[in-house]
């Protein structure tokens, strides 16, 4: 998670793409998202230049929910082989559900686990 101000500078740097929000709803929904998927601002700065690199489009918060994983930090620290959560990759699974345009949609995330921090 980052702060609201990290994000939306980050989803500035989608502006200059077709399909960039006009409506101030619109982009507070890529700030939001931005803002739940990031692990940090590293995190976040990946996840724009990797769009850059697979897109010309402006993201939509789906792309973005699609994309975090890919690009996120590798924990550092070391986990529990035998924890149940994570397996030992310092990662579990969970989701989370956005409304967008009226339907709320369940996402999978992945999350840091505690065991070994
Ligand atoms: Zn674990």
């Amino acid at each position: 998670m980052i702060t609201k101000s990290e994000a939306a500078q980050r989803v500035l740097r989608f502006s200059g793409l077709p399909g960039f929000p006009t409506t101030e709803e619109g982009q507070d929904e890529l700030v939001d998202a931005m803002r739940e998927l990031a692990e940090d601002a590293d995190h976040a700065d990946r996840m724009v230049r990797k769009w850059w690199k697979l897109s010309s489009f402006c993201p939509t918060p789906h792309d973005l929910y699609q994309m975090a994983p890919s690009v996120r930090p590798e924990p550092t620290e070391t986990h529990d082989a035998d924890c149940s959560e994570c397996e030992g990759s310092g990662w579990k699974r969970g989701t989370v559900a956005r409304t967008i345009a009226g339907e709320t949609i369940t996402y999978p995330t992945v999350e840091r686990c505690e065991c070994g921090a």
